[in-house]
Formats: structure tokens, C-alpha cells, sequence
């Protein structure tokens, strides 16, 4: 099944039969990740709109979910940062009042979290997967190349109000660049800032698709098992 709104579903890893829902232009988003699926940013925003209209996103899931579609998840990603689109909630809000029978996930990346308008509108999700990266501001830069004026305390902070602020689970993923954020400092500031947010499930991933650089490599699964051990108590669910 495929439209402008929708693709899938595809089969996750995580999320099992997902039926992805992209609300965002191609390519719009706050951040331009090197290891990014969809490559380069080309519209860096912040500001929250009606990118499309939020009625015909309604229709088109409608149509799609009337024959009642085998899925797991109903998950918000795809072509930009999905909490971008002002009406989020009411998507949302539609899919868990129409089909209740569907858990939503959105896969965020976290920059929009402090503000309550964007927690209220995702309040009737059932997952969100927030991203954290880098503690440090140097690594921040060199993964997220970030618009000036976000930092990596914006996006703690905002997943500190989402944590206190959001009812449904809540599952942080964090993108290892070998070389970058695996190194003893980053991974002390990594485990700090964990034991304070008190997010118990976090996903390890690397990278599995080209990204953005050519120079970026995939971090190895003995690594990675020794970066999960180094974080110490909290559940690791790992990707590869
Ligand atoms: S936040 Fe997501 S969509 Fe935006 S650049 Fe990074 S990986 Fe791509």
C-alpha cells in the first residue's frame, strides 16, 4: 500500500507490521543527520505548520484502514521530523478514535519536545521513540548538524518534559558513530544523562543504510554489546 501520506506496511524490526505515515515534505527537518536514510536536509526548520492539509491526511488514512490492515503499529517517520506538522494531534487523535484496534508510534527527533502544545498533541500515542545522540555539544555537531540555536540540552530537556509529561511508553534511541559518540567521555555523559531521565528501554543502532557522509561506518556488534554493558541498568534493545 502506498500514497502520498503512507507506505507499508513494512516489516520493523521493532515495531513489527508497520504501516508508516509521512507528514512532512521532503526533506524537512530541524536537524541534518550524517547517517540520515533520506539524505541531506534541504528545508532546516522549526517552525510547526499545516505542511499538508490535515483533512486530506485523515481521508487517505481512512481509506487505507477500512479494509482493516494486519498491522502492529501505525508509525509516524519518514521524509522529515513529523512533530513539525500542527496537526499531529489531530491525526493522531482520528487514528486512536477510529481504529483503537492500532497502536501509533512516532519516531521524533526530540526537538520539539519542550514545547507542551507538541506533548499535548502527542498525548494519544501509545510510543514514543524520542532520538539522543551526543551529550556533548562537539559530537552533537558533528552527528546532527544541528540549526543554530538547538543544543543538545534542548533536546534533553525536552525528553525530561516528555518523560513527565507523557503517559504511553517511551523508548530512547540513541545512533552510535564509531569514532565520535563511543568514546569513554561521550558514553560517561551518555550513562549521567540516562540515570537522570530514568528511560528504562533504550535502543542502540548504527548505521545499516548509506547516510549522508561516506565516511560513516557501522559501529560492530561486540561494540556494541560493550557500549550496552557500559551504560549499565537499563534495558537495550539492540538493532542489529
Ligand atoms: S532527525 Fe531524522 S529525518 Fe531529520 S535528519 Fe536526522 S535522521 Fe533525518
Amino acid at each position: 500500500m502506498k500514497s502520498k501520506y503512507y507506505y507499508g506496511p513494512i516489516r520493523s524490526r521493532r515495531l513489527g507490521r508497520s504501516l508508516g505515515v509521512d507528514v512532512i515534505p521532503f526533506k524537512t527537518c530541524s536537524l541534518d543527520c550524517i547517517y540520515c536514510e533520506c539524505g541531506p536536509t534541504n528545508c532546516s526548520t522549526l517552525e510547526r505548520k499545516e505542511y499538508f492539509p490535515t483533512a486530506e491526511i485523515i481521508r487517505s488514512l481512512d481509506s487505507c484502514l477500512k479494509s482493516k490492515p494486519a498491522l502492529d503499529f501505525i508509525t509516524f517517520a519518514g521524509s522529515g521530523e513529523p512533530t513539525l506538522h500542527s496537526g499531529l494531534g489531530k491525526i493522531i487523535s482520528f487514528l486512536k478514535e477510529s481504529y483503537p484496534q492500532y497502536q501509533v508510534a512516532v519516531i521524533t527527533n526530540a526537538t520539539l519536545l519542550q514545547d507542551d502544545q507538541v506533548i499535548r498533541d502527542l498525548q494519544k500515542a501509545d510510543l514514543i521513540i524520542p532520538s539522543l545522540d551526543a551529550v556533548s555539544r562537539e559530537a552533537f555537531e558533528k552527528i546532527n548538524r544541528p540549526m543554530t540555536g538547538l543544543s543538545p540540552e534542548t533536546i534533553i530537556s525536552g525528553i525530561q518534559n516528555l518523560k513527565e509529561n507523557f503517559s504511553g511508553d517511551i523508548w530512547l534511541e540513541i545512533f552510535l558513530v564509531p569514532g565520535i559518540n563511543d568514546t569513554q567521555e561521550e558514553l560517561a555523559l551518555f550513562k549521567e544523562v540516562l540515570e537522570k531521565l530514568g528511560i528504562r528501554k533504550v535502543q542502540l543502532n548504527t548505521l545499516d543504510r548509506p547516510g549522508v557522509v561516506d565516511w560513516i561506518q557501522p559501529i560492530s556488534k561486540e561494540e556494541m554489546e560493550r557500549i550496552a554493558s557500559s551504560l549499565g541498568n537499563v534495558e537495550i534493545v539492540r538493532k542489529l
